[in-house]
């Protein structure tokens, strides 16, 4: 049994082995998927790039998708898209990732960060309005966690002032709005495939839209600009290609494809697994005072790529960093998603400053992500409840 004595105090630990917030599932199919295209002519822009996003429309159900090698190259390919350039202003949340405002950046676009709503950490429609000006282009909304944002009130903003969205949806596939599946939800939605998201390529990434044009752009743009590339000329035998944008490298390899391909098939049953623990861990929090879960929308299918809680302070003798270590020491991998992004020292040397977003920076002080991933065992969700439980109840005011 688990004594009273912490094991940051020298007690017994829940457990031996840490257990990280994320990690990927790989099985002998995705190995042999891989291994094939390594034994194949094409390591990359050969065929499985189209089989994957043939796979990755139809399981989201949107017109088209454009993989790429990362998440950040999926950002920096619809910001392009969207002719985002210097002197425009694209509104972003700052609870997210560097990269969903650094994409910005890249273009020489100025990130202009608005605040969350405090019970989800989403971006609130209402900063946004109060942030538009003559020079806004876009919005990036974050499916923080892995709940899709309000779009219907955010579209309204937009249609009122001819700005485009871009989901972030690096968190969110396998969710959706009001029966609209994320992917679907915005003029451009990008997705990572890094391994402590839903599916992974070791790294990866993709964009969906409806609109043939910005895909066609996004698919030149993968490819230094460039209007053809070595698949379709190796078809065609001719040599002849021209360079239309400044492009990047951008492109996914073969076997990257195949992974992702092979893991896509089993997106579904790990969704409903990690909602699962979702559920077992808003039953168990939901009796514990100094721990609130995010709160959940109407209408929204939560995908869980995070569970995120907020520690009420006011009922504990010590801050988030104590509870952090304490945590850490019993064995969970817990982590912290994110720091505010305007808070990091490359921003700050741009302007912004501490104050800009007060309930980011308020909710900041307060989140810890707790472990989820599809092959946690019940035992191990049972640990993080006991170690929460332990933890909070020892430091409790
Ligand atoms: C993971 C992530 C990214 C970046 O994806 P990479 O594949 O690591 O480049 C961007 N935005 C969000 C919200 C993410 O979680």
């Amino acid at each position: 049994m688990v004594g009273t004595v912490l094991a940051i105090d020298g007690g017994t630990p829940v457990r031996r082995l840490l257990l990280p917030y994320g990690r990927q599932t790989i099985d002998d199919e995705d190995i042999a998927a891989v291994v094939a295209v390594l034994r194949s002519d094409w390591l990359t822009t050969g065929p499985k790039v189209a089989e994957f996003e043939a796979a990755f429309t139809s399981a989201i159900g949107v017109s088209h998708a454009v993989a790429v090698n990362s998440g950040t190259a999926a950002l920096h390919a619809a910001v392009f898209a969207l002719g985002i350039q210097p002197g425009d202003e694209v509104i972003v949340t700052p609870m997210t990732f560097a990269a969903s405002a650094n994409a910005v950046l890249y273009q020489g676009g100025t990130p202009v960060f608005v605040d969350v709503d405090p019970d989800t950490l989403l971006i609130d429609p209402g900063t946004v309005r109060r942030a538009v000006t003559e020079r806004t282009r876009a919005i990036i909304a974050v499916d923080y966690a892995g709940q899709p944002c309000d779009y219907d009130t955010l579209y309204a903003i937009a249609r009122e002032h001819n700005l485009r969205i871009i989901d972030d949806a690096c968190h969110a596939i396998g969710g959706s709005l009001n029966g609209r599946p994320v992917g679907t939800l915005a003029d451009l939605s990008t997705f990572s495939f890094h391994p402590v998201k839903h599916i992974t390529s070791g790294e990866g990434g993709v964009i969906t839209t409806d609109d043939a044009d910005l895909a066609a752009r996004m698919r030149r743009f993968r490819n230094h600009g460039i209007d053809s590339d070595h698949h379709q000329r190796s078809k065609t035998g001719s040599w002849f290609y021209e360079m239309h944008d400044l492009g990047f490298n951008y492109r996914l390899t073969d076997f990257q494809s195949a992974l992702c391909t092979s893991q896509l098939a089993r997106l579904d049953g790990w969704v409903a697994r990690r909602q699962a623990i979702a559920r077992q861990y808003d039953a168990a929090f939901a009796q514990m005072p100094a721990v609130r879960p995010l709160g959940y929308r109407a209408g929204a299918v939560h995908a869980h790529h995070l569970y995120v809680i907020q520690l009420e302070l006011e009922r504990l003798c010590v801050d988030r960093e104590a509870i952090y270590a304490a945590l850490r020491a019993e064995g969970i991998g817990v982590n912290v998603h994110y720091i505010p992004v305007y808070l990091h020292p490359y921003y700050r040397e741009q302007g912004y400053q501490t104050g800009l977003c007060p309930l980011a920076e308020a909710a900041y002080q307060r989140i810890l992500s707790l472990p989820v991933f599809p092959a946690m065992s019940d035992a191990d969700v049972q640990d993080v409840i006991d170690a929460v439980g332990k933890v909070t109840s020892f430091y409790a005011a």
